[in-house]
């Protein structure tokens, strides 16, 4: 063992301590108006993340989601893939949360230091992703129904990680819907006829709920 892999273990750990406090610790702000500083906590990324997932997944457009819930794709594959690489680090029982912390606290060695200096850079990769992610990606779902112009309903494509995954064709945004296949756009002024053509309710709660916006 050479003294700088001695060495380099403490700064490693400490960077391991960073990366995980970027993913899990809850964010302090401070907020200054009219002369006063407020402090404000928000929920760390990885909670913001969950959060977002649920309600995505939930009624945001009234009873219709029942039948077609807004899925936000790219935020589930973050989830599980942060959840089943710490799984795969530390398997030990609990929550993403809690393996972290224990895989933190636990007695590494000086020959262990590249593998968390490797954990460390994919904890740091994951934050980024999920940050452009909660930034761009709130107002977006997908619709599992083939595109009515080229009758493809998935695509391949990279994932916020890099990664091919299948996802669905159609996007809906706030500017439309897009067919990722072959690119045809849907302003929301032709909303009734798409949702006609794919058979698709879920889209007259668009149509009220961005009405003020055509
Ligand atoms: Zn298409």
């Amino acid at each position: 063992m050479s003294v700088e892999q001695t060495e380099y273990l403490p700064l490693a750990l400490r960077h391991l301590d960073d990366a995980i406090s970027a993913l899990t610790a809850p964010k302090v702000r401070t907020h200054k108006a009219a002369g006063r500083t407020r402090v404000i906590t928000k929920p760390s990324i990885y909670a913001e993340m969950l959060e977002n997932i649920r309600g995505q997944q939930g009624t945001s457009f009234g009873g219709v989601a029942r039948s077609m819930p807004p899925l936000w794709v790219d935020g589930v594959d973050w989830i599980n893939k942060v959840d089943s690489t710490v799984q795969g680090w530390w398997p030990s029982t609990g929550g993403t949360l809690s393996r972290l912390e224990a895989f933190h606290k636990a007695s590494w060695r000086p020959q262990d230091t590249n593998f968390l200096d490797g954990a460390s850079e994919m904890i740091n990769d994951w934050v980024t992703a999920a940050e452009s992610l909660l930034d761009g990606g709130r107002d977006h779902f997908t619709l599992n129904a083939p595109c009515p112009t080229c009758g493809e309903a998935w695509v391949y494509r990279k994932d916020a990680l890099g990664e091919n995954v299948r996802a669905p064709a159609l996007n809906v945004s706030n500017m439309g819907c897009n067919c990722l296949a072959c690119g045809h756009h849907w302003g929301f002024e032709y909303f009734t006829h798409l949702a006609k053509v794919i058979d698709c309710a879920p889209l007259e709660g668009v149509i009220a709920d961005e009405s003020n916006a055509v």
